[in-house]
């Protein structure tokens, strides 16, 4: 009865352990080490704990190559300094098992990260918040004459009116 997998790569933040998210064993569960440290409060690390040892959640390393694919992308979005460690190799994971054709969906309620992975097409859902709506960017502009600078531009004085270059939100979708 209860024996219907679900074929779905489940892959979770810290966020979805503090925020009570279930996790089954109907379902492939994944998390990166760094995580555990993440989960601080006792009810968590005990749930975090326990579905470790009942093999309901496996901790798996990303590979390099993905690593080095989500660089790619969130310097190009500006979003790099945005992002801890164990933020970049959860994504990263994703990236992972997502160009292996499996079906991903990371379970997460951080913002930066759902952003990231609106730009990749991989599902996400989150926990406690609701998910965000838009997908924003980056870009170099000047506050006096709003020319838009490249990313490689390192000036912070625009070159036609003097004015300071500042980093503007933009909206992709
Ligand atoms: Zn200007």
């Amino acid at each position: 009865m209860d024996d219907i997998k679900d074929d779905t790569y489940y892959i979770l933040d810290a966020s979805a352990f503090i925020g009570g998210f279930e996790v089954k064993n109907s379902s492939l569960n994944f998390t990166i080490s760094e995580i555990s440290e993440e989960v601080k409060d006792l009810k968590s690390k005990i749930i975090f704990d326990q579905t470790i040892e009942d093999n309901y959640l496996f901790i798996e390393e990303p590979s390099k190559s993905s690593l080095d694919e989500l660089n790619k992308i969130i310097s190009n979005s500006g979003d790099t300094l945005r992002f801890s460690t164990p933020d970049k190799k959860l994504l990263a994971l994703a990236i992972c098992f997502f160009n292996k054709g499996k079906s991903v969906k990371v379970v997460t309620d951080d913002y930066s990260i759902q952003n990231v992975l609106k730009i990749l097409n991989i599902p996400y859902r989150s926990v406690l918040t609701e998910g965000i709506k838009e997908v924003y960017n980056w870009k170099k502009t000047c506050q006096g004459c709003r020319k838009a600078y490249s990313d490689i531009y390192e000036d912070e004085i625009c070159e036609i009116c003097g004015s300071k270059i500042f980093k503007k939100r933009i909206k992709l979708k």
